[in-house]
Order: C-alpha cells, then sequence, then structure tokens
C-alpha cells in the first residue's frame, strides 16, 4: 500500500547537483548549506548524500551539533555564529566553526580562556544590513579577532548578497567591489556567494561558495526551473485520489465556497492538504498531475485535502496517483500560484508525511 501522502527524494540527484555546482564554481571549495533540516530534506540524510562535499553551513548552533552527533567530521559553519558563552561553548566543544558578526560575539570571545580555539568567519555587511559588521567597523572587528586567543587564525571572510537573483541589479556587483576593497590582504579564506551567486555571477573570486536551494535541484531566479541550469528536482511530493464525483453546474465547492462549478463538473478529492505543507494559498488553477496528467485545483485547499477538476479525466478513480510536484511539475512553477517561493515549499513539508528515499 503507498502512503496516502508522501514524498520522494532522489538522493542520486543530489550528488548530480552537487557535481553542478562543482561545474559552475571549478575553482571553489563547497560549503553545502543544508540548515532547517536541508530545506526539509532531512539533515542526516542530505549530509550523507553530500558526503563529498568540502564543509557544511547550518543557520544554528543545534544543527551543527546534530551533524556531530551523527558522526560528520567535516568542516561545519555555523552562519548565526552564537549569541552566548553556553553557545560558544558548544562550538567549541564540537569544533563547529562560527560567523562573527556582532561585537557583543567578540567579547564573549575575549573572555574565553585557553583550551581549544574557534574556526571563525567575520561578516562583512556589503549592503544585506542584516548580519555583519559595516565597512567602517570591519578592520577594527579583523584586529580584535586577530589578538584573541581563543581564535583560529587565519580569521576567514564572509559576506552574503541580498540580490543576487536580480541579474540586471548592479547592487551584486557593489556587494562584491566592497567586499573585496575591505578584505584586500588578509589572509584567510573568502566566502561570498549562494546559489544565485554561483550560477548567476560567475566571476566573483572567492575560495568557497556556499549553495543551498541549487542542491535540492531548484532555480534561484524566477521565472526559470532547475532543469534551466541543468540540476535535477531532490523532492517529490505525492498524494492519490481518494473521492470522485460529479457536480451540477451552480455548485460551489469546499470552505467559503469560493469555487463554483461553472458547468457540470466532475470533481476528485486528493488526500493532501495544508497539513502536509500543500500551501493553503494555492490559487485555483494551480496544475495538479492526475494519472501523470495536468488537471486544476479548484476550490479552497484544506487541512487533509484538496479539490481538482477531473473533466479532462473521465475515469480518474479513487485509489489514483496524484503528483503535487516533482520532475514533471515544476515546484518554481507551484510556488507562483502560491504567490511564494520554491523556498518555502520545501521548508513546509510537514511530520505527518512519509518519507520515501531513493538512493
Ligand atoms: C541560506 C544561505 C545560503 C544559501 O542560499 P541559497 O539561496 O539557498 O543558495 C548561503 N549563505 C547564507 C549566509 C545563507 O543564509
Amino acid at each position: 500500500m503507498t502512503p496516502a501522502a508522501y514524498v520522494h527524494l532522489d538522493l542520486e540527484a543530489v550528488r548530480h547537483n552537487l557535481a553542478q555546482v562543482k561545474r559552475y564554481a571549478p575553482n571553489n571549495k563547497i560549503m553545502a548549506v543544508i540548515k532547517a533540516n536541508a530545506y526539509g530534506h532531512g539533515i542526516v540524510r542530505i549530509a550523507q548524500a553530500l558526503e563529498q562535499a568540502d564543509g557544511f553551513a547550518v543557520a544554528r548552533v543545534d544543527e551543527g551539533v546534530k551533524l556531530r552527533n551523527a558522526g560528520f567530521s567535516q568542516p561545519i559553519t555555523v552562519l548565526q555564529g552564537f549569541v552566548c558563552l553556553d553557545e560558544l561553548r558548544l562550538l567549541l566543544h564540537h569544533d563547529l566553526q562560527a560567523v562573527i558578526h556582532s561585537p557583543l560575539q567578540i567579547g564573549l570571545l575575549e573572555q574565553q580562556d585557553g583550551g581549544s580555539t574557534l574556526g571563525v568567519w567575520l561578516k562583512l555587511d556589503t549592503g544585506m544590513n542584516r548580519l555583519g559588521f559595516k565597512e567602517a567597523d570591519f578592520n577594527a572587528a579583523y584586529r580584535q579577532l586577530l589578538n584573541c586567543p581563543a581564535v583560529r587564525q587565519p580569521v576567514n571572510l564572509i559576506t552574503h548578497f541580498a540580490n543576487a537573483d536580480d541579474l540586471l541589479d548592479d547592487k551584486t556587483r557593489r556587494q562584491i567591489d566592497v567586499f573585496n576593497a575591505a578584505t584586500q590582504g588578509y589572509p584567510g579564506q573568502r566566502s561570498i556567494a549562494n546559489s544565485a551567486g554561483i550560477i548567476g555571477w560567475p566571476n566573483v573570486v572567492s575560495d568557497w561558495v556556499r549553495p543551498g536551494l541549487m542542491l535540492y535541484g531548484c532555480s534561484p531566479f524566477a521565472g526559470k526551473t532547475g532543469a534551466d541550469f541543468g540540476l535535477k528536482p531532490v523532492m517529490s511530493l505525492h498524494s492519490r485520489l481518494i473521492s470522485v464525483k460529479n457536480l451540477h453546474a451552480g455548485e460551489y465547492v469546499g470552505y467559503s465556497g469560493t469555487w463554483q462549478c461553472p458547468t457540470d463538473t466532475r470533481m476528485g478529492v486528493v488526500s493532501i492538504g495544508y497539513g502536509d505543507g500543500y500551501h493553503r494559498h494555492m490559487q485555483c488553477g494551480a496544475p495538479v498531475l492526475v494519472n501523470g496528467k495536468r488537471v486544476p485545483l479548484i476550490g479552497r485547499v484544506s487541512m487533509d485535502m484538496i479539490t481538482v477538476d477531473l473533466n479532462s479525466q473521465p475515469d480518474a478513480k479513487p485509489g489514483d496517483p496524484v503528483t503535487l510536484w516533482g520532475p514533471d511539475l515544476p515546484i518554481e512553477e507551484l510556488a507562483r500560484y502560491a504567490d511564494t517561493i520554491p523556498y518555502t515549499l520545501l521548508c513546509g513539508i510537514t511530520q505527518r508525511v512519509q518519507i520515501v528515499e531513493q538512493a
């Protein structure tokens, strides 16, 4: 019996996408970004599939600890670093590297005496205006880290793009120039580009790239799919029809009756909903594959079910297979129907969805 709602994960596609990153950035080491449970794919499983990567990046300390406890010995960078002494000690204990973005962190490091040293990435805020030191404070922060016994030398250097998915926006070029100018002559390793930077800004010079989304086979650029960049989608989301019936023209479907049948309608109910991570804001008309063919979503997405128009498939019956996204139905297209980006759909898969792996 196939599960009611399940995610199929193609781990071969993960390895393919990693090889594709290498093709885009042949002179870089790869820090595979597996934060947020590897964008909803399962952090340990994806770390295993990515064992050829040169290192990993996660957002938070507990994600790094989880990887160490699972036995991974690669370099692991915690992109948010730490905000208290307890977290700093966990980083030291598990040999996790930290992004240093605030004076508070430097203060905590300066209080740390002896023992092991922390690998660090000093973050320059080149225009994202989220984490990091501004240019005016960067050099002073660098000097402090240089003189701090708890810091492993050399101090590595990092920044993050705000808008690299817009190839016409020259802010990215400016961010690169600011970073290069501020870090010139420093001996540490450099890391700049996320997926959009890797694909869209090939002339960025650095030592480490930080791909996330592209490892999962998705396009960081609106209006494109992973396939346009030689990537293979890793996740597909599946379910099945559980009911089929005929409605008359004029009848309403689902909560609030947001959809009214314009003609007599053969209507199918699929066992998937926002309780599984199928976005509630998915608009009517969003494509759903029933028996491999597209039919439109109708009515509102509920917690456990969605409804589709089966007029084009008079023979469809309960039990027939349904695909919500996957290689034959790009998640990038679905994201547009939900007024969001592929990241949120991937991260949104919930606990009750069963996982089926394919090595
Ligand atoms: C999430 C993240 C990445 C990866 O971004 P993608 O767009 O998924 O490639 C890289 N660097 C930092 C600092 C991040 O937070």
